[in-house]
């Protein structure tokens, strides 16, 4: 089967609405979904791993690999950096393979400018009470932390509007249902179809 390029998907949410967890079981569930490991400058919490979660660098490790068009898009996040890696989206995309970027509306409006095809969702909390509870419960970042994030949630929440897909992220296994809807209708596309079903489509009309 020839492969079709893959499709771009921007997952943006403001932190603590469940983003990470969301896409980490639909794509345990979607073999063929695979998701950019960032770059960042920010600290490693307990239990993240170096090349899992993210790639942890420093700011001058950062600035070089920028100086050097090695992202895609980047943007600094809660004053620490984060960038997408050029080379491996544009391969896996070329290799056929669906790909997550789980990145801020910054990053975002930089991809969709670069590839208007691309597919977005934002991703929301049920309320605001919702996130900074979730925030603490995830029992990962500061005090200092979560106030600053729980600051910019708001303004970061504004800009749902420039984003395809919207999910309210309440219960989780209603959330993740509605992004796998996303995913599935996607790939039901009939462009993807054709390449998918070529055989078949070849048989039906002989
Ligand atoms: P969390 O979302 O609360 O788990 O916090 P993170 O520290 O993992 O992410 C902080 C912010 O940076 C979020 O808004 C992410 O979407 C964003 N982010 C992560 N990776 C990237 C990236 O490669 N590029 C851009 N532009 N933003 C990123
Ligand atoms: P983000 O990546 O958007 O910052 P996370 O995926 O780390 O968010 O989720 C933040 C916290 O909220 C985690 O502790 C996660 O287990 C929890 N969480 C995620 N979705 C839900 C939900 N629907 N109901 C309750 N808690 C949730
Ligand atoms: P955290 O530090 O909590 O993992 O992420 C904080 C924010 O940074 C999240 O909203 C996340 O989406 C964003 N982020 C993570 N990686 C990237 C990236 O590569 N690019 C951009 N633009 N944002 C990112």
């Amino acid at each position: 089967m020839t492969a079709t390029p893959g499709t771009l998907y921007i997952v943006s949410a403001p932190s603590g609405a469940g983003k990470t967890s969301l896409v980490k079981a639909l794509v345990d569930a979607e073999p063929n979904i695979s998701v950019s490991i960032s770059h960042t400058t920010r600290g490693m919490r307990p239990g993240e791993v170096d090349g899992l979660n993210y790639h942890f660098v420093s700011r001058e490790e950062f600035v070089h690999m920028l100086d050097h068009g090695d992202f895609l898009e980047h943007a600094e996040v809660f004053g620490n950096l984060y960038g997408t890696s050029q080379r491996w989206v544009l391969q896996a995309l070329a290799d056929g393979h669906d790909l997550i970027l789980e990145i801020d509306w910054q990053g975002a409006q930089q991809v969709r400018h670069l590839m208007p095809q691309a597919k977005s969702i934002f991703i929301l909390p049920p309320s605001q009470h919702a996130l900074r509870h979730r925030l603490n419960n995830r029992g990962q970042d500061s005090d200092e932390i979560i106030d600053r994030r729980m600051r910019e949630a708001v303004s970061e929440m504004s800009h749902y509007v420039e984003y395809d897909y919207l999910v309210i992220n309440d219960d989780f296994a209603t959330a993740l249902d509605d992004l796998k809807a996303i995913f599935r209708a996607n790939q039901l596309r009939q462009g993807s179809q054709q390449v998918r079903h070529g055989a078949l489509l070849a048989s039906l009309l002989a």
